[in-house]
């Protein structure tokens, strides 16, 4: 497979001018607090740090079986919190669960360190809403097309939007979560589950090795440089897969299909089917895209926990597909 290669729009997508144009009275909430805002950074800066010190930590101390397992086991329970969790589940409705999964699923997605649930799901809303267009939170072509303003926009749509101290209004984008109860005070231990993510490699690494060694080296490995690692991934599906790659299906935005992620992201990746069709269970549907969320949803539906999944329509797909002549568009 060729790497893919950039693709822009001929015309620009939005009014550089005002970025936030269109967007409804009360499309905001509450403004984040200075303990919010100096939060995410230490949760933004720390392990991104950690991401920058992983060839001198090698160098230093090694890498041991242990922090790999615990790295790649944390990285993927974590991984799939979001991808099954907040994204498919929570915010698509691409299934229904029952309630322990449910909860099991907010838990391990606040356990990304992403932020709480109703925040994450009301923001992506948001995102599809206005996607690539005034309005949406994160677009990489935000501030126009030129190679300038395209480098801009996609370290806004990768990382800076996060900063911005005007909050989606989860009470316009997510009322169906705040509804409930249980998941509305699980959303809200966020600081909780996200402390767990960091502390349960440590505690883990030390009881195993029996050594306060084996404890650092498991926290930094499998809480920080996996929190990090996440991060990035996560966040290149907001800025990466709205500029470079496929787009084999019409979707209203930029939206790309970028393989080089598809096993990192567990599937996120394959973005392009997915804003062409965002309720499907499946964002990998075409030949050889390899979709383990897909694969993860499929077992629960196997072992019961899961039912109504929205798995891919093929006469829906094939009316989504890119002909020759929507390939200009
Ligand atoms: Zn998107
Ligand atoms: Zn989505």
């Amino acid at each position: 497979m060729s790497a893919p290669a950039p693709t822009r729009p001929t015309a620009p997508v939005l009014r550089p001018a005002d970025p936030d144009a269109g967007l409804p009275a009360n499309a905001f909430g509450k403004e984040k607090g200075v303990l919010e805002q100096v939060t995410l950074y230490v949760f933004v800066v720390v392990p991104f740090l950690a991401l920058a010190a992983v060839v001198p930590a090698v160098w230093g101390w090694g890498l041991s079986w242990l922090d790999v397992g615990l790295a790649v086991g944390f990285y993927s329970l974590t991984l799939l919190g979001i991808t099954v969790g907040y994204h498919r589940y929570f915010t698509h409705g691409s299934f229904k669960a029952t309630r322990p999964l449910r909860i099991a699923l907010a838990v391990v997605g606040c356990m990304a360190i992403q932020g709480p649930v109703v925040q994450w799901v009301a923001d992506h809303r948001r995102h599809h809403a206005f996607s690539d267009r005034e309005g949406d939170p994160h677009s990489p072509w935000r501030y126009g097309t030129d190679a300038r303003a395209l480098l801009k926009g996609m370290w806004h749509a990768h990382l800076g939007w996060l900063f911005d101290r005007r909050q989606t209004n989860a009470e316009r984008y997510a009322p169906d979560l705040l509804k409930d109860t249980g998941l509305r005070r699980t959303s809200r231990l966020f600081i909780l589950w996200a402390f767990l993510s960091l502390a349960l490699p440590a505690v883990i690494g030390g009881l195993v090795t029996a050594s306060w060694t084996g404890a650092w080296t498991a926290f930094f490995w499998a809480g920080l440089v996996r929190v990090a690692l996440l991060h990035h991934v996560t966040w290149s599906i907001n800025s990466v897969c709205h500029v470079v790659g496929d787009r084999p299906f019409v979707s209203r935005d930029r939206a790309t299909n970028f393989w080089p992620l598809a096993i990192l992201s567990a599937g996120e990746s394959w973005h392009n089917l997915h804003h062409a069709d965002p309720t499907c269970a499946r964002h990998g549907v075409l030949r050889g895209q390899i979709d383990i969320s897909a694969r993860v949803i499929w077992v629960f539906e196997k072992l019961g926990w899961v039912h109504g999944v929205k798995w891919p329509d093929p006469v829906r797909l094939a009316a989504k597909r890119r002909t020759a002549a929507t390939a200009a568009s």
